[in-house]
């Protein structure tokens, strides 16, 4: 049962009645054994679980299970022999620096107090400053623009891809002026963004490629790591990302021109290494001791993390791609996402409900979901519209730094996606059994509401 993903569609027909027979799978009509069981529609004669019919996830969604033991408690007790608990040469933080080395091999390695911390240290060290243009995705956590505004530059942002949910290329291409000098990508839910294409926009404008890897931990783009293509990445160890330490951050480059930067850019502008003077402005980003112990001893757990969080996505890729009107997860088939979430949209045209209805029958079917990621594009939110970042204000357009207008600000597809998308928690505690039920449950519902 455990490995029915691996199977082909023919061996896994083959397989259906010895699985039926193991109890495995619930009986779904007499050509359940002639039939490849994801093209049965058994689904449409039972009612929906919001009608009062049966939940296809009678087994519960399951845990997470604990995520720090052991290896945690070491590190802390090795901690406490220790004469100091500062970051500067101690000794967690140089194993989170070698350990991170091993996931995502980049020269300068920076520890911080969060991946809002990290992005901002990114663009400082960048050098992005007043009037700057930062383009990026509308899509995101709100730390992802945080930085570039404190550094008085100008988020612009760019439309998204269909079903990656990730930087369009061709839009950000649209949007570069003479003021832009970087791109944040944002590999959203763990899924790696275009990064030739984005690469090669960054070197023809002579521009930062800065990649956002706060839900990507452990993903891989065309087998490399994430974070090694562009020219700074971020990564956030908050607590609802695949590795933590309650809230965390690691910055890192192999780029001579930023990577030595990113230190000082951390440390209220501290070079510890060179010993050069406060020549440069910045806040106070660092992470202590403590929570670099349990970095350190979380770093170890994440590949497999990250590879179970991959298969599971993948299979409900696999067994919902044939639905009417259902769009998957859309992901390179030489990438690796590792699925902090997985998204899908539906075609509203394709059912007689709204995406609202879809996802209430979903979850009453026991499916772990939610609809849409956040609630608006950032350009939507109030502090966006009323151009309110500082006590109200926002000097650069006061000052004729910047023409940029959030209120006139539109990225139609992004604002499909948010509308249209039904989000399904994916997590590495999962079995292959509850995903094969999210998929009966999705196909459920879809065939119950089609047009
Ligand atoms: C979580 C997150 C951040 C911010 O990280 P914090 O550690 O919460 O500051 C930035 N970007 C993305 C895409 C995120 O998911």
């Amino acid at each position: 049962m455990k490995n029915s993903n691996l199977l082909s569609r023919r061996e896994f027909v083959a397989t259906t009645s010895g699985l039926l027979a193991a109890g495995a799978l619930e009986p779904v009509g007499s050509q359940a054994a002639e039939t490849d069981i994801t093209e049965a529609k058994p689904a449409s004669k039972s009612p929906l679980a919001i009608h009062g019919g049966q939940k296809t996830v009678s087994k519960g969604v399951p845990g997470l299970g604990r995520r720090w033991g052991d290896p945690e408690r070491q590190q802390l007790e090795e901690m406490l022999q220790q004469t100091t608990l500062f970051y500067w040469d101690g000794r967690r933080t140089q194993l989170v620096k070698e350990r991170f080395r091993e996931v995502c091999p980049l020269k300068y390695v920076h520890t911080c107090s969060s991946g809002t911390a990290a992005l901002h240290i990114a663009v400082a060290a960048a050098g992005i400053g007043p009037g700057d243009e930062v383009i990026t995705s509308p899509v995101t956590d709100p730390g992802t623009v945080i930085g570039i505004l404190y550094q008085q530059a100008v988020p612009v942002f760019a439309d998204l891809g269909r079903s990656t949910y990730n930087l369009d290329p061709e839009d950000v291409k649209r949007r570069i002026t003479a003021k832009t000098k970087a791109i944040i990508a944002v590999h959203l839910a763990g899924n790696p963004c275009d990064m030739d294409a984005l690469k090669k926009i960054a070197d023809e404008h002579n521009l930062v490629l800065i990649e956002d890897c706060a839900q990507a931990w452990g993903a891989k783009y065309r087998g490399r790591p994430i974070g090694t293509i562009g020219h700074i990445a971020c990564f956030s160890l908050q607590n609802s990302k695949h590795i933590t330490c309650g809230d965390g951050g690691i910055v890192a480059s192999n780029d001579e021109r930023f990577g030595p930067d990113l230190q000082r850019f951390g440390d209220k502008g501290y070079d510890r290494s060179r010993g050069l003077g406060l020549n440069v402005f910045a806040t106070n980003y660092r992470m202590s001791e403590p929570q670099a112990a349990v970095v350190a001893a979380q770093l170890p757990r994440l590949e497999k993390i990250a590879a179970r969080r991959a298969e599971l996505g993948n299979l409900l890729t696999e067994k919902i791609s044939h639905i009417p009107g259902i769009l998957p997860h859309q992901v390179h088939p030489e990438d690796r996402c590792v699925y902090w979430f997985y998204m899908f949209r539906i075609e509203p045209k394709a059912f007689r409900c709204s995406r609202g209805e879809f996802f209430k029958a979903l979850a009453a079917e026991g499916v772990s979901c939610a609809s849409g990621y956040i609630g608006k594009p950032l350009y939507g939110e109030p502090v966006f519209q009323n151009h309110a970042f500082f006590a109200g204000r926002w000097p650069i357009k006061e000052f004729g730094l910047t023409s940029m207008d959030y209120t006139k600000h539109r990225n139609p597809e992004a604002e499909a996606i948010l509308a249209t998308s039904i989000r399904v928690t994916i997590h590495e505690g999962m079995t292959e059994e509850y995903i094969l039920d999210v998929a009966k449950a999705i196909e459920k519902v879809a065939r119950y509401y089609a047009v």
